[in-house]
């Protein structure tokens, strides 16, 4: 039984946007879909056909593959599962999706006006993104990472020609390679794309067999990339021409790595500042005396706790804090001291705090301005 048209099941025109694509098959698998259809083969079997050819018509290199050679693009290819470093598509083809926590198309919109440039014999790479996770002491220190990009690459077979044995591709007997016929209708002429060659301009006689015609396939790729210190959440670095390779010898796309900056268990980061809340014992605050303190390079720094130090008071580290990214200086670092308040005492620990207790008179500022501006308002009510 002959196989029926990708666009013809969906019921899109060919040409049509991946915007239009995604909804045509959110509509039909709705509609379709197993559960609402209880018991009836036939709407299974359409389902099934209409999964189909959403994987194929949402890919843009195996909607490139189809649109020139139709199903021949993928008989032989399909369900022989993957062959390893070989490329070509997949059995249940989604290499994407295994991805899709780290990677996502970056630009949909520029995708879609790129889509309806498809006809166009070059085309430039998608864009990738890549969002990596680091730690607060890698934003400080910097750090060179090792990658893994599922980007499209030439295919090494047809040397991107998309044509078996590299052979060159052929300029379309139909429209003589303007991508056009015109066809006489009453008195008007119309244009429309040729229909050999789905307005490319070439024909290729044999499709490579390892790409399927599209000159490219999808193959993991190692990529070393330097993180520079000082990045932040929402940071994005740009590799240009490490995205996917072209189509048929168009430029590649650029890769753009998003980083995201874990959260400390210690210090909270404000732009190149850093803060630390730092508890200190009840004696201390009261006494003064020296406190060790973490810094984010993994050091210590001894700082001195003045006599009668209060909780909330802060004190700053110059220079401990984040480098900036742009820029040479070094943001600072804050301490914030909570003090604590003594629990689980010894009848003898009691014994003492009360006789301190006993023997205080001005020792508690903050407690007698407090009280005074208590006893005036009361005093204010009843007058
Ligand atoms: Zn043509
Ligand atoms: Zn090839």
């Amino acid at each position: 039984m002959a196989k029926r048209d990708y666009y013809e099941i969906l019921g899109v025109p060919r040409g049509a946007s991946a915007e239009e694509v995604k909804k045509a098959y959110r509509r039909k698998a709705k509609e379709l879909h197993p559960d609402r259809n209880k018991d009836d083969p036939e709407a299974e079997k359409r389902f099934k056909e209409v999964s189909e050819a959403y994987d194929v018509l949402k890919d843009e290199t195996k909607k490139a593959a189809y649109d020139r050679f139709g199903h021949a693009a993928f008989e032989g290819g399909m369900g022989g599962g993957p062959r390893p470093g070989a490329g070509g598509f997949r059995a249940n083809g989604d290499f994407a999706s295994a991805f899709s926590d780290v990677f996502d198309d970056l630009f949909g919109d520029i995708m879609g006006a790129r889509g309806a440039r498809a006809r166009q014999a070059a085309q430039r790479g998608n864009d990738l993104r890549y969002n990596l996770r680091i730690t607060l002491e890698e934003a400080f220190a910097g750090l060179q990472k090792t990658i893994t990009v599922p980007a499209a690459v030439t295919c090494t077979t047809c040397r991107g020609t998309g044509s078996e044995g590299g052979a060159e591709p052929l300029t379309c007997p139909t429209c003589a390679g303007l991508g056009k016929v015109r066809a006489q209708q009453g008195f008007f002429t119309v244009e429309r794309t040729c229909p050999t060659c789905n307005g490319l301009g070439q024909t290729i006689k044999n499709p490579c067999r390892t790409c399927h015609g599209a000159g490219r396939v999808e193959k993991e790729r190692q990529l070393s990339v330097t993180i520079p210190a000082g990045v932040e959440t929402g940071t994005r670095i740009r590799l240009a021409g490490e995205g996917e390779a072209g189509l048929r010898g168009g430029p590649p796309g650029d890769l753009y790595i998003f980083i995201e900056v874990r959260e400390h268990p210690i210090f909270v980061r404000d732009g190149a500042d850093l803060h630390c809340r730092v508890p200190v014992s009840m004696t201390t605050a009261a006494l003064g005396g020296d406190i060790e303190v973490p810094t984010i390079d993994g050091g210590r720094a001894r700082v001195r706790i003045p006599e009668g130090s209060q909780s909330g008071r802060q004190m700053r580290l110059r220079g401990k804090g984040m480098p900036r990214l742009r820029g040479q200086d070094t943001g600072d670092m804050f301490i914030e001291l909570a003090v604590e308040t003594p629990v689980n005492l010894s009848p003898r620990q009691k014994e003492l705090l009360r006789e301190f207790e006993r023997l205080s008179e001005e020792n508690n500022p903050q407690s007698a301005g407090f009280f005074s501006a208590v006893k005036g308002f009361w005093d204010s009510m009843k007058g």
